[in-house]
């Protein structure tokens, strides 16, 4: 079976001038199995948003290969990488980024039918995940009226909607005091392990990365 994600080789420098160069990745190499949750750590500002990025084909190495589900996407156009977006890839941000005016059903069934799905499939498949994260009585609330755990929740049933062989996260319980943090963390895990897709998950939370299945560190742009 394909690897989930396989970066190969990548490098990504922010070019600001000749004083100001960065050179945020200087050649990182990683595979991860499907059903394997791979925790990514370093402090703020070691690269760890502009890899998950990169992997999520939201910004370009400089060098460097990104081969997501078996297909190898570096230099691939506009719409194949949006493609592979839309079907192969789950996204999570530190802030849910839900649409305010939609409840969380709809801000799950939007992606679904983007991606072809009939309204009533849609809508079933995003209650079933809202049951199993554990948010069957608040299917019609809109992202204002939810806690910040239960945002987040209904964000990780959006990055699922489309069944994705991979699941990145970029601190996604980064905003939540620790409690919540904790049941947000399980509610993802246990969305992961039941698909078995691979992941990636950013998080400076040393407790949270040991539960993960293995740690990569990212040092001076490279992974250890
Ligand atoms: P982390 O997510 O680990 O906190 P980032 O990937 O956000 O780290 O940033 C890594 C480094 O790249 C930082 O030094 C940051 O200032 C720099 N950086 C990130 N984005 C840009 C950008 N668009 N332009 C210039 N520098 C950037
Ligand atoms: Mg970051």
């Amino acid at each position: 079976m394909n690897d989930a994600l396989r970066l190969d080789g990548i490098q990504k420098g922010y070019h600001l001038g000749k004083p100001n160069e960065i050179r945020v990745l200087t050649g990182v190499d990683l595979h991860v199995a499907p059903g394997e949750v791979c925790a990514l750590v370093a402090p703020s500002g070691a690269g760890k948003s502009t890899l998950l990025h990169i992997a999520g084909l939201l910004d370009t190495p400089d060098a460097g290969r990104v081969t997501v589900a078996g297909d190898d996407l570096t230099g691939q156009g506009d719409r194949a990488r949006t493609r592979a977006r839309r079907q192969r890839i789950g996204f999570v941000y530190q802030f849910h980024h839900l649409l305010p005016e939609f409840t969380a059903t709809e801000n799950i069934v939007l992606p679904q039918l983007a991606n072809g799905e009939s309204p009533e499939a849609a809508r079933q498949r995003a209650e079933d995940l809202l049951n199993r994260v554990g948010l069957s009585h608040r299917l019609t609330h809109r992202p204002a009226e939810m806690s910040g755990g239960e945002q987040q929740r209904v964000a990780f049933c959006r990055a699922l909607a489309n069944g994705p062989a991979l699941l990145l996260a970029d601190e996604p319980t980064g905003n939540l005091d620790p409690g919540t943090s904790d049941t947000v963390f399980d509610a993802l895990m246990g969305l992961v392990r039941e698909t078995g897709m691979g992941a990636l998950i950013a998080t400076h939370n040393l407790d949270l990365a040991a539960r993960m299945d293995r740690t990569v560190r990212l040092e001076a742009g490279r992974l250890v």
